[in-house]
């Protein structure tokens, strides 16, 4: 079906334009079309009116375990179909299944259980592979990675254990100052997996090593690393310094300070920052919410998901579109909406279907309500995905308005 959807303006790549008529046929944006407002006659369906509206590329989230009170853990196709639907709601095109810590019994069954969906296809966000985060991890900076799970680094011991599941890897996150890092780092650069380096404690002189040896990008930026000092820049110094590597950021305000988020910003550009959610089954479940990782307890408190024995971070609460608001609100939409699509995709090496709206790409498109500031309906592959308002009531009535007579949002 081919349609228009009339903005008020569009955003991609960094750059804002007013009254522009994206054309959408079979799944793909295929072209800009200028207007003028006041000459525009009424807007019929299958045409949509988002005048009100600015038109944003739908976000990518590298590194999601789960929410709204589904695991990916749990390993089952309808646990990540679940979390892919609600994630759609959410503003989030895509994303990257990630395991975490545990035994491999339990990381097979939830990268084989993102396979099935991301070849199926899911009714929500898409699939575009798994993060595996860990085992191969520094034990001093495991943060809410079980420690009784974590391994030393080894080859021969990922490839025995994920077996033909290796071809599902698109980043894995690891720390090279273990023996056997730097190894584990070639080989799967090697073949054309993205090593990330976290929950590490690495020196500068161990990071750059760690490059030289192919890693590119780092986990949540400042979070379970060796931190900046001035007379010891560790992993953070290197991370902000180094061109070589993208580093992902927790914007949520509670991960990190919104200060430190826009230094990091201001350290590597505005291209080599990327917002990931880090979400965990408390994404969207209220204060006092429990649910368990690996055996150890973490409860919803405000805005954050904390361990119960330790009181630390134990991953967020928060899903992408809260990362845009909060990115957009220092930095503008602009920029945040780069750190959310673009640069993402770009490091998955989609950057010409996906996180874009230039003509050509995948018609995920997300119209985001200037006035309320926030994301009001997604579209995926040019479909009109159910839209989620936690302040707006019924969602289903919402988004049946967007089709009808009157003429949408
Ligand atoms: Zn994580």
């Amino acid at each position: 079906m081919v349609f228009r959807i009339y903005c008020g303006a569009l955003i991609t790549d960094g750059q804002r334009y007013a009254h522009r008529a994206l054309l959408v046929d079979k799944g793909r944006i295929v072209a800009w079309e200028p207007y003028e407002p006041d000459a525009l006659a009424r807007i019929e369906p299958p045409d949509v009116d988002a005048r009100d509206y600015i038109a944003l590329p739908g976000m990518i989230d590298l590194h999601i375990h789960g929410g709204f009170g589904r695991d990916m853990m749990e390993g089952t196709p309808e646990a990540v179909q679940a979390v892919a639907q609600r994630l759609a709601r959410h503003g989030v095109t895509a994303f990257l299944a990630t395991p975490l810590t545990a035994p491999w019994g339990a990381i097979r069954n939830c990268m084989r259980a993102a396979r099935t969906v991301r070849e199926h296809g899911s009714e929500g966000a898409r699939v575009l592979g798994c993060h595996l985060e860990g085992p191969f991890i520094n034990p001093k900076r495991a943060g809410a990675q079980p420690p009784e799970y974590i391994r030393p680094p080894s080859v021969r011991e990922l490839e025995t254990e994920l077996g033909d599941l290796m071809s599902e890897l698109r980043i894995v996150t690891l720390a090279p100052e273990l023996e056997g890092g730097l190894e584990l780092t070639r080989h799967l650069t090697g073949q054309g997996i993205i090593v990330s380096i976290g929950h590490s404690d690495a020196t500068y002189e161990q990071t750059l090593q760690a490059i030289e040896n192919g890693a590119r990008h780092a986990t949540h930026t400042f979070n379970a690393m060796r931190p900046f000092q001035h007379r010891d820049p560790g992993l953070a110094g290197a991370v902000m310094l180094r061109d070589e590597l993208t580093a992902e950021i927790i914007w949520d305000n509670v991960h990190t300070h919104p200060a430190t988020a826009q230094l990091l910003v201001k350290a590597k550009g505005v291209e080599r920052v990327i917002c990931v959610s880090d979400g965990t089954t408390g994404v969207g479940m209220p204060n006092g919410y429990t649910f368990e990782l690996w055996g150890h307890r973490a409860v919803v408190q405000n805005n954050a998901a904390r361990m119960v024995e330790t009181g630390g971070l134990a991953g967020s609460t928060i899903a992408m579109d809260a990362c845009l608001k909060h990115c957009a609100e220092t930095l503008g939409l602009e920029v945040a909406s780069l750190l959310c699509a673009a640069n993402p995709a770009r490091a998955l090496g989609y950057g010409d279907e996906l996180g874009t709206l230039r003509p050509g790409a995948c018609a995920d498109i997300l119209l985001w309500n200037p006035r309320a500031q926030q994301i009001e309906y997604t579209y995926i592959d040019g479909v009109l995905q159910l839209c989620e308002s936690e302040t707006a009531g019924d969602s289903i009535s919402v988004a049946n308005n967007l089709n009808s007579p009157e003429g949408g949002p």
